[in-house]
């Protein structure tokens, strides 16, 4: 069984799918692991790192498409290397199935078995592979560090002898995995911090690191689904909420939204009536932003200044921190590996909660009915 590691083909992408560590695992497996050269260069691992953990490297990508087993990426393969994939091999990654899934047409038809990292249930058995939660941990952490670098405030309370600097002010609107990782880094750099979230469950949380959770009243509207995910809300909830943060942005010098419905385009939660509201030198830190974003200024992919306050909508925060990002993703994606290479071989139980939630696609269909939804939404 062969395992492939390529350079990702996004042009701002800097993570790689697997680590040296990852290697070391798999050839003990019985696998034989084969790397594009240099594909983990900005991740801190080189082509010898690699040697030295038992791959082999290759100039060839081509050939290296076409013989692997099991193709394990950040992103998508784009459609001219999807074409050269062995029937019956495997790919695992970020593959945006219900966002975009006409992109994974060409390996679809050509019997690739498609494993979507998005789609792994959050049940306890898969915490160890759970990548989005990896992701918006890196995410979260630096939003914030990024936010205090721009912003032309300290963070903290500070008594000199000049006279006293009061903390900086932050807002965080979602208080997820991200979410609650910007609260925890912003609070050890001093700042003084509130959140809002839709989900009752999440005030507790906020509070227990040191920040104000904002209450919204939606008259008892359920607000959580069944795996802990936020709804849909309604325009008159959406609106509720919109209402509290514009007040609550008005005082704030950082605000990171991070707030997200998985498969949707992210809630507008700032208007951009409200971001004229906010002092000038202020900041938006969007994580929304390639769902969209959750304020209505926001460019994403771009870092733009409206009325005076700078508003961040980056593609891929996370290519930010490549050491790490890679570090977490690739032990995400080595646990997931371990349920279907068994003594040297792939084999797919498609039984396994795990496997039939994440699969996408497998004999040349597509198995997942989200993804089928998704596909006849946009054609
Ligand atoms: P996410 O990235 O989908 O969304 C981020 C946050 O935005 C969520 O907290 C969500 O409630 C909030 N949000 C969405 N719409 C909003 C709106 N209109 N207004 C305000 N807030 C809004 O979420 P996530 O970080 O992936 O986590 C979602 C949930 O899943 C959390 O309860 C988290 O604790 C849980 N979780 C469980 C596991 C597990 O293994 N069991 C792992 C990770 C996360």
């Amino acid at each position: 069984m062969l395992v492939a590691i390529l350079k990702e083909a996004r042009a701002d992408e800097t993570r790689v799918a697997l680590t040296p560590d990852a290697v070391k695992s798999l050839t003990g497996k019985g696998a034989k692991v084969v790397v594009e050269s240099s594909a983990g260069l900005h991740s801190g691992a080189s082509d010898g790192d690699y040697e030295a953990a038992g791959a082999s490297i290759t100039g060839n990508r081509a050939e290296l498409l076409a013989t692997a087993d099991v193709v394990p990426v950040v992103n998508a393969l784009p459609e001219e290397d999807q074409e050269k994939l062995k029937s019956g091999s495997v790919m695992i990654g970020f593959l945006r199935p219900l966002d975009d899934p006409a992109a994974l047409s060409a390996a679809v038809k050509r019997g690739v078995t498609l494993f979507s990292m998005e789609l792994v249930p959050r049940i306890t058995r898969a915490q160890s592979m759970d990548a989005l939660s990896s992701m918006a941990t890196v995410a979260g952490y630096k939003a914030v560090i990024v936010a205090a670098d721009h912003l032309p405030k300290l963070f903290p309370l500070l008594m000199t002898a000049a006279g006293t600097i009061p903390p900086a002010k932050v807002l965080v609107l979602g208080a997820g995995v991200a979410g609650l990782q910007a609260i925890a880094t912003a609070r050890r750099l001093g700042a003084v911090v509130e959140a809002y979230d839709v989900r009752a469950a999440a005030g507790e949380q906020v509070k227990s690191l040191g920040a104000k959770f904002i209450e919204v009243d939606l008259g008892g509207l359920q607000t959580e689904d069944k795996g802990g995910y936020a709804k849909e809300l309604s325009p008159e909830a959406l609106e509720l909420g919109r209402q509290a943060i514009a007040k609550a942005a008005k005082t704030a010098d950082v605000v990171i939204t991070t707030a997200q419905v998985p498969g949707r385009r992210a809630p507008l939660m700032i208007a951009t009536a409200a971001v004229e509201e906010m002092r000038p030198g202020s900041i938006i830190f969007d994580l929304a932003a390639p769902a969209g974003g959750n304020c209505e200024a926001t460019k994403p992919g771009e870092t733009i200044v409206h009325h005076g306050v700078t508003i961040f909508g980056p593609a891929n925060i996370v290519a930010e921190m490549p050491v790490h990002a890679s570090m977490l993703y690739s032990r995400n994606v080595s646990n997931f590996l371990q349920l279907i290479v068994k003594n040297g071989e792939v084999v797919i139980d498609r039984a396994d909660e795990i496997i039939a939630g994440s699969c996408v696609a497998f004999g040349g269909e597509i198995v997942n009915e989200r993804v089928t939804a998704a596909l006849k939404a946009r054609s």
